[in-house]
């Protein structure tokens, strides 16, 4: 199953995933932290690579609901 990209709470929200996600699916709400669609997301990894605080991390789409109820 393909993987998903996950922010953690260190994004400094400068926005490059934002440019790069061909769905559109990767957005920085209010300026604060970038946070993934995930029904639009597809697992391309670009937002990964050209994150420059490197705090995009793929994860398989089942994990994802804990690690953000962790966040949260
Ligand atoms: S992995 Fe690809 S589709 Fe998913 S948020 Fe990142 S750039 Fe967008
Ligand atoms: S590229 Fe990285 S630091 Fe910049 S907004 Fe996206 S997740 Fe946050």
């Amino acid at each position: 199953m393909k993987k998903i990209a996950f922010v953690s709470p260190e994004c400094v929200a400068c926005g490059c995933c934002v440019k790069v996600c061909p769905k559109g699916a990767i957005t920085v709400p209010k300026g604060i932290r970038a946070e993934v669609n995930e029904q639009l997301c597809i697992g391309c990894t670009r937002c990964a690579k050209v994150c420059p605080a490197q705090v995009i991390t793929m994860i398989a789409r089942e994990d994802m609901y804990e690690k953000a109820q962790a966040v949260v």
